[in-house]
């Protein structure tokens, strides 16, 4: 697969990072996919993060049957 140089319309081949005309840089393909799985990973690192809170800091209220169950003395 080739494509033209934009600077001077030379065939290049498409994994061609400069022009072998002009010496021009060729714009990259933009490799969507691990781009994609890279953001993936970090909204899913990120909302797991938000979703566990931090054991020992952020302990919720207990819940309030747990006090009810306890016997009275
Ligand atoms: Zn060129």
């Amino acid at each position: 697969m080739r494509r033209e140089c934009k600077a001077c319309g030379a065939k290049v081949l498409n994994e061609a990072a400069v022009c072998p005309a002009c010496g021009a840089e060729l714009p990259k393909k933009m490799k969507l996919l691990p781009l994609a799985a890279f953001m993936l990973i970090v909204i899913l690192v990120i909302q797991a993060y938000l979703d566990k809170p931090e054991p020992e800091s952020a302990a919720p209220a207990p819940a309030p049957k747990a006090a009810e169950q306890q016997p009275a003395p």
